[in-house]
């Protein structure tokens, strides 16, 4: 697809989903700290996970750096526990814990080289956390592009490569952008699509992309 059309169908989209869904107000977490945590306890696991624990480690209090890292390992497990993969998680809190209480100022090589930090972790902490214009890729971007044929190789790096090309660099639209993604791929764009009532559904027919043919799960097992 040409780049300038590439373009104006980023600028689009965006577009419609705003005028759709108004203002996300992301990330939802009341600290930098809170964001952190909820950034890495959302690997591997829903939101609403996420927000379990989170509440359980905010009724005490002990949804920060200093309390994470002095907690007992086995009490921080049993406290994240709703989140999934607590052991891991709790590990990766207490990494974290250590490293941002040391660091207030990091970039993404920082982030990336902390265990259990992978490249949409480190950039949703930079967006959400630190402000700073990096677009986050996560599942539902890939599956969105891909099944809007805006992309054709789902490589991390490419994709927001595509949208740091094609966009200004602006903290304000990434953050929206992303958030506004998430929300069309819970609603609509899930494993089996609903695009007949997907505010995406006008792009589709624009660029003569068949509904019928997404909706088929047979031929997007992948997605
Ligand atoms: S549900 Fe259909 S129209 Fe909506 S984003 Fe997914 S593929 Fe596009």
């Amino acid at each position: 697809m040409a780049e300038k059309r590439k373009k104006s169908r980023l600028l689009e989209l965006f577009k419609t989903l705003n005028e759709n869904f108004g203002k996300m107000y992301w990330w939802p977490a009341d600290s930098l700290d809170e964001m952190v945590i909820g950034a890495i306890l959302t690997q591997n696991t829903s939101w609403k996970n996420v927000e379990k624990a989170i509440s359980v480690l905010k009724k005490d209090n002990m949804d920060n750096f200093e309390t994470i890292l002095s907690l007992d390992k086995n009490l921080l497990e049993s406290l994240i526990r709703p989140a999934g993969f607590y052991r891991q998680k709790a590990e990766r809190l207490k990494t974290a814990a250590r490293f941002f209480l040391k660091n207030r100022f990091v970039d993404r090589d920082m982030l990336l080289s902390l265990n259990g930090i992978g490249k949409e972790t480190a950039d949703s902490i930079l967006l959400y956390g630190f402000n700073k214009p990096v677009f986050v890729v996560d599942a539902y971007t890939k599956r969105i592009l891909t099944r809007h044929k805006i992309i054709t190789n789902s490589d991390y790096d490419s994709v927001q490569q595509l949208f740091h090309d094609n966009l200004s660099k602006s903290v304000k639209l990434f953050n929206q952008y992303h958030a506004l993604i998430v929300k069309t791929a819970k609603l609509y764009c899930k494993k089996k699509p609903i695009c007949d009532k997907c505010p995406l559904l006008s792009d589709l027919i624009d660029n003569k992309i068949s509904p019928l043919a997404i909706m088929r799960p047979l031929h997007n097992k992948k997605l």
